[in-house]
């Protein structure tokens, strides 16, 4: 049975129009598109799914601030209300804005990483892995067994395999390992969220070995939800009390705040207590981003971002926005259609492998299936699996990835219900019709994060 949807704690205030286009139209746009959704035209989309990132809406609250913005280059006041908000947050000293969390990756990883050197997450975002790799260094995923099968409900599916993290450890030799990454909530797995324990075991390795330990912070709020609502020992915390315990344990986080800080623009670097790493990150920023005090942002931004981590952290705001996805997914549950299970934070990652088990790794399902909702229902999602995985850097052969899914992730207040019954219908009507989809071939693709860019033809 479906589970109630939770109304939007709400109201709308602004509208944006959105079409639908004739199926004969999708079949032609997304032939032109060379099947790859992101080069879709945004106009020709009607529910857009391809990603949390930048897409959110923004409340009256950071409208307003955008115009008190401080467009001063140096000392702005939304830098240092920005910077008073994340040392109340997160209790971290040095804080540094960025553009958007890969910056924060391209900033800070070559001071940690070079060739021959290892970093080693719970599991990489793909930008996060590519700006590891760009340094020479290998990046290992090491999450929990039970995040690979997708119908295995459990509840912190996003943890870091803390047993294999000591192995690998002690097989590259602590002086190899340069980093540990923890992503909160797991993006690549599912949007799955990890636990504080598990944060307090992994920084006892951490310690243990003297390696730094970094958040990747881009859903911490989300992830905070999930503690709060599955985590025994935080049921009675606030979330912002959940979040505090969770950051006391890492040394340096990164951030996208496109995702949980409800912004368009912007990222964070922030860093506890190392004030001579800080002064490297100073200088890359001054170098790469802009001066420390803007970071590749306008004030308005740096204003907006400093109201959104405060806004995200509200209960039932959190409570709606979880909800949506737990009530699509009850639906998919009434239907048979296999997702990462229990539904993530950020989207519903659909099991793709499990659709079309007649589509091999390396014929993409995951990317079969985005082009199929893009066909059927005007929605466009995106592949996390082998296509975005990529191609091995040692070898250059198609790597094989633990999960072939389709993402449908789920901008923040945006969408309501009528759009994720359209959604659910979508896909039931593609699984009817399942076994006559077929697989997708590259015919051209750039060296790295291919998966942006690639060219695809049906295979015939
Ligand atoms: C989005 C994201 C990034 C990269 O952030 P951008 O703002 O897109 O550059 C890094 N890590 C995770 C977990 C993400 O979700």
């Amino acid at each position: 049975m479906a589970i109630k949807y939770i109304p939007e704690p709400f109201r709308i205030k602004m509208v944006e129009r959105i079409k639908m286009l004739t199926r004969e139209e999708r079949i032609e746009r997304i032939k032109e598109a060379k099947y790859n959704t992101f080069n879709l035209k945004g106009e020709d989309v009607y529910i857009d799914l391809l990603t949390d990132s930048g897409t959110n809406a923004m409340s009256d609250e950071q409208w307003a601030g955008i115009m008190r913005g401080d467009e001063a280059y140096a000392g702005g006041k939304s830098y240092y209300k920005l910077v008073d908000t994340v040392k109340d947050i997160f209790g971290y000293e040095y804080v540094q804005p960025v553009h958007q969390g890969r910056a924060a990756e391209k900033v800070l990883f070559p001071l940690l990483l070079e060739k021959g050197k290892v970093g080693i997450s719970n599991m990489f975002f793909d930008t996060t892995r590519a700006h590891v790799e760009l340094t020479g260094a290998k990046a290992i995923d090491c999450v929990v067994e039970e995040a690979k099968d997708p119908t295995h409900r459990a509840p912190f599916k996003g943890n870091m395999d803390v047993e294999k993290l000591e192995k690998l450890i002690n097989e590259y030799g602590k002086e190899k390992i340069g980093l540990v990454v923890m992503t909160i909530t797991n993006n690549s797995a599912g949007g799955q969220p990890v636990s504080v324990q598990n944060m307090r075991d992994v920084s006892v390795v951490c310690k243990k070995y003297n390696i730094p330990l970094v958040i990747d912070a881009a859903r911490f709020a989300e992830n905070a939800h999930f503690v709060k609502q599955r985590e025994e020992e935080f049921k009675n915390s606030t979330l912002k009390e959940i979040t505090r315990e969770i950051f006391s344990y890492g040394d340096m986080f990164i951030m996208s705040a496109k995702k949980d800080a409800l912004t368009n623009m912007g990222g964070l670097l922030a860093i506890k207590e190392d004030a001579e790493l800080f002064q490297l990150v100073k200088g890359n920023t001054i170098s790469f981003e802009g001066f420390i005090t803007y970071g590749g942002l306008s004030g308005r931004d740096i204003e907006a971002l400093a109201i959104g981590l405060q806004e995200c952290l509200d209960e039932g705001y959190l409570n709606y926005r979880v909800g949506q996805i737990e009530y699509l997914g009850s639906i998919l549950d009434d239907n048979g259609i296999a997702y990462q299970s229990p539904a993530g934070g950020h989207g519903l990652f659909v099991d793709a492998k499990a659709m079309f088990p007649h589509i091999p790794y390396y014929e993409f399902p995951g990317q079969a299936l985005a082009i199929e909702l893009y066909i059927e229902a005007g929605i466009r999602t995106c592949d996390i699996g082998s296509y975005m995985l990529g191609n091995d850097p040692e070898t250059g052969k198609q790597r094989q990835a633990d999960f072939e899914f389709t993402r449908l992730a789920i901008a923040r207040r945006v969408y309501t219900q009528a759009h994720f019954d359209i959604m659910a219908e979508a896909l039931i009507a593609i699984k009817n019709r399942a076994k006559d989809v077929k697989g997708y071939r590259i015919t051209w693709e750039p060296p790295v994060l291919r998966h942006f860019q690639a060219h695809l033809e049906p295979v015939k």
